[in-house]
């Protein structure tokens, strides 16, 4: 069985994405976390084009990026036109990097050598052999990037084919397919790649998929399937345009369902954190329906689906979730039969009778009719679960709460909040101010509280999401109030819902607070 190599440019071509502009720091930490993965090679940039990758190599080479598995590679251009490559900036700067691989990109469309360089087609294969030819004598290791292969092919196949040949004679160690347009589909992938790799059929043959037809891990398999040995990708297929291959995709799809061992199951275990953990560094929000890594990616909320995979959790889903460290989620709504609260509460760890589970179902009915839903909000539902139970521990109890919004002449908003707060036996009075009426009411609670509650001192309000349930009635209308809570390890969701929008957010940011309480309680 062939074995194919993962090839990672989220810090190079990830980065062209519009909206993301990565730190050197954010590039080194990414970097460590995608060789937690176990790709095999990590683009760093294109040092030379710009400070910041310049600045990344230099200090990734000095000791700040210390990859335990990953090859980090430099990217770079094939030299100039009529150039000389000793003197040639570009792979001049390669050198400079410090890597032990390199990745040239050059031009394999004979309109592009013609119309973008200005070159002939003879000087066009010179720039390609004479710059691998250089950076192997100075004793690198070269993968080529042949840009625009596949619309070449279809314009001069013979001279998209001597591009190729030219670096793989020149010593490059794989020829990169790249669909630089992102236009293919894959049955014209799986065509030329596999009469690419019969013309070399020495060298490794790779693919560089753009996602513009929503195809790009569709075309890197199909490149696979033709006899491609390289794949390269991006972490959550971040990209210029509509994006580059979805590594975290490509990934268990080579993995599972090609039966090519890209990386160990250790270390697929590990693809959804680092899904995540990548998307944070870069300021992104994941998208909760991304295959595989997505929060609902294994989520059930069909009361059928629920109860069968009570039975067998292979009946709905077509791989194990545990498998790339994701979870099986049951969602919690209006549709979800007793099955789907029995598993809830396992997924808990509280413990109910079958009498309790009904009771519970009923409750959650009722409150749906209300306005309420507990698919987005797992930490109220465990609330709800142990208030039903007897489970919860009350460490607060409201005594009541005022805000005043004030337009102040000089046109600045400001909001003031006051919370009386029994614990125990003790009542509790705090002021506090802030943007707005419910940051003035977080910060007024926790004055309140002061050092008494320490388990809410790590808390942080993360997300603060408003919807107006029955629009219709205007501003009689019933609010509902979803906040997402972290205490820097965990994140939870919590929901209220009333027809005045400040009560709203209170109930969901006592059920935070609440639910942050939980473990301590539990001791
Ligand atoms: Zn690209």
């Amino acid at each position: 069985m062939p074995r194919v190599d993962l090839y990672d440019t989220t810090l190079r071509d990830g980065t062209q994405q519009q909206g993301i502009a990565p730190t050197v720091a954010d590039k080194l930490r990414i970097a460590g976390v995608l060789d937690s993965l176990n790709v095999g090679y990590i683009e760093g940039g294109w040092p030379g084009s710009n400070p910041k990758d310049t600045e990344f190599f230099r200090r990734a080479a000095a000791g700040e990026l210390d990859l335990k598995r990953a090859i980090l590679t430099a990217f770079g251009m094939t030299r100039r036109p009529k150039g000389d490559v000793a003197t040639d900036p570009t792979l001049g700067a390669l050198l400079e990097a410090g890597t032990q691989a390199v990745c040239l990109v050059g031009k394999a469309w004979d309109l592009h050598v013609r119309e973008a360089l200005g070159a002939s087609l003879e000087e066009g294969l010179r720039m390609v052999a004479d710059s691998v030819a250089f950076l192997r004598g100075e004793g690198k290791r070269v993968f080529f990037d042949a840009e625009h292969f596949f619309d070449g092919y279809d314009a001069d196949a013979a001279f998209a084919l001597d591009v190729v040949r030219a670096a793989a004679e020149s010593g490059a160690e794989c020829v990169v397919l790249c669909d630089t347009n992102g236009g293919a589909l894959p049955e014209r992938i799986h065509r030329t790649v596999s009469e690419v790799v019969a013309a070399v059929p020495t060298t490794q043959v790779g693919i560089h998929a753009h996602n513009d037809t929503d195809c790009a891990v569709a075309n890197s398999l199909a490149a696979v399937q033709a006899g491609a040995t390289h794949v390269q990708g991006t972490a959550n297929g971040i990209g210029e345009r509509c994006g580059n291959a979805n590594l975290m995709s490509l990934i268990p799809n080579l993995q599972l369902k090609l039966d090519l061992p890209v990386v160990t199951e250790d270390d697929l275990i590990h693809i959804t954190h680092v899904a995540h953990e990548v998307a944070e560094v870069l300021n992104l929000t994941t998208n909760p329906h991304a295959p595989y890594v997505g929060h609902a990616a294994f989520a059930h909320k069909a009361g059928l689906h629920v109860s069968a995979l009570a039975k067998r959790t292979d009946t709905y889903q077509h791989v194990d979730p545990a498998l790339v460290g994701n979870d099986l989620r049951l969602l919690v709504s209006e549709l979800a039969g007793r099955a789907t609260v029995v598993l809830k509460s396992a997924e808990f760890g509280v413990d109910i009778t079958d009498e309790q589970a009904l009771r519970i179902l009923q409750r959650v009915k009722e409150l749906e009719h209300v306005g309420y839903t507990f698919e987005a909000a797992d930490a109220s539902f465990e609330l709800l679960m142990r208030s039903e139970t007897g489970q919860r521990p009350q460490r607060f109890r409201l005594e009541s709460f005022r805000t005043i919004v004030e337009r102040r002449e000089d046109g600045v908003m400001v909001a003031e909040a006051t919370v009386k707060i029994w614990i125990g036996e003790e009542r509790l009075i705090g002021t506090g101010e802030g943007n707005g009426p419910v940051d003035a009411l977080d910060h007024a609670f926790r004055a309140a509280i002061g050092q008494r509650l320490p388990a809410l001192g790590s808390l942080h309000l993360e997300d603060y999401k408003v919807r107006i349930l029955d629009p219709g009635s205007g501003t009689g209308a019933t609010t509902r109030v979803l906040v997402r809570s972290t205490d820097g390890e965990r994140e939870w969701e919590t929901v209220g819902v009333s027809p005045n929008v400040i009560e709203a957010s209170w109930f969901a940011l006592s059920d935070a607070y609440d639910y942050a309480l939980l473990d301590e309680s539990h001791g």
